[in-house]
């Protein structure tokens, strides 16, 4: 999905002091958010995280099984046939360029990072396939890392609160980092379940939802 907002439904901005509130009360309820998808080390991660782009945990979670069967390493990775990796994600979203990506990203570890994945921002989006988004997930979901990455489910939610009036993810990624400075990583997991559970996108549970006091968008959701 195009993470973009119409200017007309851009909602008021939350004051500082609920913006803090606000903050306090996500990490009260989800002070043990953790990811979705499943994986055992950082080269799974990766690609599990490369996987999810526009395609839900659920559905990459049904694929990396086999997926790491087949190539249970980076190095095997790198040493695929592109047509074998197409097959084995072909139930996922945008699979043909998601394949190349990482076997691509998988060959420059092998050449330029000897073998290791960089856990360095910079190092990390320099490889094939792994934009900032990426690159600060898997900083976030394995080295809790003091970053957010904005997703749909980030995006959408703290626009609606008015925490955010950015137009693009990474202006709102540079909003909140500034908004919040600190346990930004449990933030982020915390607004993507929020999003993912309660204020979704189409029929949000306003009814049972624990911000409702602070939301600035709740009237266009009426039951
Ligand atoms: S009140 Fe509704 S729209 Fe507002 S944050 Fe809660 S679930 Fe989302």
């Amino acid at each position: 999905m195009q993470d973009k907002i119409n200017l007309c439904q851009i909602p008021k901005k939350a004051t500082a002091k609920e913006a803090k509130e606000i903050k306090k009360l996500m990490l009260e309820h989800y002070a043990h958010a953790k990811t979705e998808l499943k994986f055992r080390n950082l080269y799974e991660l990766l690609i599990a995280v490369m996987l999810s782009a526009q395609c839900t945990d659920k559905r990459v979670n049904i694929v990396t099984p086999m997926l790491f069967e087949c190539f249970p390493t980076l190095e095997s990775l790198a040493n695929a046939n592109l047509d074998d990796v197409k097959a084995l994600i072909s139930s996922c979203s945008f699979f043909n360029n998601k394949a190349k990506n990482m076997v691509a990203m998988a060959q420059e570890v092998m050449t330029r990072f000897d073998g290791e994945i960089p856990l360095e921002r910079d190092s990390l989006m320099s490889l094939s396939g792994v934009g900032q988004k990426t690159a600060n997930v898997v900083l976030i979901e394995f080295c809790e890392a003091n970053y957010i990455a904005v997703d749909t489910h980030v995006f959408r939610t703290t626009h609606r609160l008015g925490l955010s009036a950015a137009t693009t993810p990474i202006k709102t990624e540079e909003e909140l980092t500034r908004l919040f400075k600190d346990h930004l990583s449990t933030l982020h997991q915390a607004f993507v379940l929020f999003g993912r559970y309660i204020c979704k996108a189409q029929k949000p549970l306003c009814g049972e939802c624990f911000l409702q006091k602070y939301c600035k968008s709740k009237s266009n959701f009426k039951a």
